[in-house]
Parts: structure tokens; C-alpha cells; sequence
């Protein structure tokens, strides 16, 4: 009989935020594989917990992946983690996931530590439908896309961002949403968390006139139908906005309809765009 994989939250900064359960299961799993094997290490270290690591990171994914199947197949329990947080949530996980369901493996987890949900929880922004971007590419094309594609979606949108990249971000939210509210989550759970409730265009301003460090959130509010300015679409725009509709088989004519409704233009105007594609 298979095993099974359980995934497992680690703290985003807290190690008392470590579940009772959470470490019994790494005491009574076969092995571990882990993001970073030196990262998980400490953990274990300071849990007193001596356990066979294996590392699984997004560039030896597959070849670890097919080698974890094999010994859960074989009737072992891995647990996953990754350096912080919910493994699979901007993290490696998915692929194994995915995996252990093609084979059907059982896939269990111990929740727990998670930045995306504990950033909205405390934001101050409308919680009851969001949606997690996760980080913006680096590339500036993907990243001018992914941000067309979300100009006038109307939940709460949560992003990922490193230090060294958040005033750019900022200031490219800003020219894609124009001054959304936005609630800037600093250090969870560590001595210098911080919740900035304000607008994108004071965040530029007070992260341009101080140094930036720790690890970010960005929680921003969605689209509002009576938002205008920077918020108006462009042809360009909907043109982009539309791809996914079109690359999910609706018609030109449909989905021409849709970005209609959606962005004020004209239906005929964003058809005669399409025809083009
Ligand atoms: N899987 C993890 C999770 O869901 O919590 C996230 C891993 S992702 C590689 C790392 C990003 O999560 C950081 O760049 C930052 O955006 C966010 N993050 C992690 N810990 C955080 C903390 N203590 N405070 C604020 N943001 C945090």
C-alpha cells in the first residue's frame, strides 16, 4: 500500500507559531523533503527533531519529484515544506501535488503560517473575494500583461515582492491602477511587522525616502466602476485582456462582447482589434 504526502506550514518569522501538531508530524514522517535542506535544518534543530532530508526545489523538481513518488509508492510519508509559510503557494509544491494525484498517492496537509491570507486579514481592504497574483515577472512584457489583465478586476488583489524590487512595483501598480488604496504588510508575526494602510502614490512617496528592508505584502483594492483617469483602457489593452478569453475557445464575436461590457469601449472596435490576431 502507497503512503502519502502531507504538506506542511512552517512559520513566516514566528517560531512560536509552530503547531504542536505540526511537529509531531515531522517527528513521525519518513523523511522530509525540503526547499532549502540548511533552512529546514534549523528548524528541526530547534525542535529537537532528527529526520532523513531530501531537497526539492523548482530546479531539481522533476527529476526529485519522480524519486519522492517512488518512495511513497513504496509505502513511506513525506512531508513537504518549504523555507517559510504554505509550500505550493509561491513555493515548489505544485508540481508534487499534481503528481501524487496522477498516481493516486494521498495528499494530506498541516496548515498553518501562510503570508498571503494573514496579509489580508489585516490590510484593512474588503476580504470577502480576492485574488493572489503571487510575485509580478521581471520581465516587462509578462509583467505589463499580467497587469492590463488585471486593470479592472474588482476584488482585493494580493502580491508578493521582495525588498529590492518594491519601489518599482509600486510605482508600475500605480501607472497600471492609478491611486488605489493600498495596504502595504511588512515583517508578519516578526519585532518590525508593520501595516501601512494608505494610496499607492503616498506608498511611492514614503518608500523613496527610506531604506527598504524586510519581507512584503501588497494587498490593493479592486476596480471600482466609477474609477476613471488612469483607469480608462486602452485598445491595446483589451486587446491583451482578451487573449485568455480567446485561448479558452470563446468565439471573437463573444469575447468582443465581453471586454465591451467590461471596459466601456466599443463592441465593433475591439472585434476589428481581434480580426487582426
Ligand atoms: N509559501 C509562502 C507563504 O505562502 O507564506 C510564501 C513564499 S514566497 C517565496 C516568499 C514571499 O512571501 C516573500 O517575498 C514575501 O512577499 C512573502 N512573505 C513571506 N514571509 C513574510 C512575512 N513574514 N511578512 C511579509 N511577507 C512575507
Amino acid at each position: 500500500m502507497s503512503g502519502k504526502l502531507i504538506l506542511l506550514a512552517t512559520p513566516i518569522g514566528n517560531l512560536g507559531d509552530m503547531s504542536p501538531r505540526a511537529v509531531e508530524s515531522l517527528k513521525s514522517a519518513d523523511f522530509i523533503a525540503a526547499e532549502d535542506t540548511r533552512v529546514t535544518l534549523k528548524l528541526l534543530n530547534h525542535f529537537e527533531i532528527k529526520k532523513p532530508l531530501v531537497s526539492y526545489f523548482e530546479h531539481n523538481k522533476r527529476q526529485k519529484g519522480e524519486y519522492i513518488i517512488g518512495r511513497v509508492l513504496a509505502g513511506e510519508t513525506c512531508i513537504l515544506v518549504s523555507d517559510a509559510g504554505l509550500p505550493a503557494i509561491s513555493d515548489p509544491g505544485e508540481d508534487l501535488v499534481s503528481l501524487c494525484h496522477i498516481k493516486n498517492i494521498n495528499v494530506t496537509m498541516i496548515p498553518g503560517p501562510c503570508a498571503c491570507v494573514s496579509a489580508l486579514s489585516v490590510s484593512g481592504l474588503p476580504s470577502g473575494r480576492f485574488t493572489f497574483e503571487g510575485f509580478l515577472s521581471v520581465n516587462k512584457k509578462s509583467r505589463n500583461d499580467h497587469l492590463a489583465s488585471i486593470k479592472l478586476e474588482p476584488r482585493t488583489m494580493i502580491f508578493y515582492e521582495a525588498p529590492h524590487k518594491l519601489l518599482q512595483t509600486l510605482k508600475d501598480l500605480y501607472e497600471a491602477f492609478g491611486n488605489r488604496k493600498i495596504s502595504v504588510i511588512r515583517e508578519l508575526t516578526k519585532i518590525h511587522e508593520e501595516v501601512f494602510l494608505t494610496t499607492l502614490k503616498s506608498a511611492i512617496d514614503k518608500y523613496e525616502s527610506e531604506p527598504i528592508k524586510g519581507e512584503f505584502v501588497l494587498v490593493i483594492e479592486g476596480h471600482k466602476a466609477e474609477q476613471t483617469g488612469n483607469n480608462k483602457v486602452t485598445l491595446t489593452e483589451a486587446v491583451k485582456m482578451a487573449t485568455p478569453l480567446l485561448e479558452s475557445g470563446l468565439s471573437i464575436s463573444e469575447t468582443a462582447r465581453q471586454i465591451a461590457k467590461d471596459t466601456g469601449l466599443r463592441k465593433g472596435d475591439i472585434y476589428k482589434e481581434l480580426l487582426k490576431l
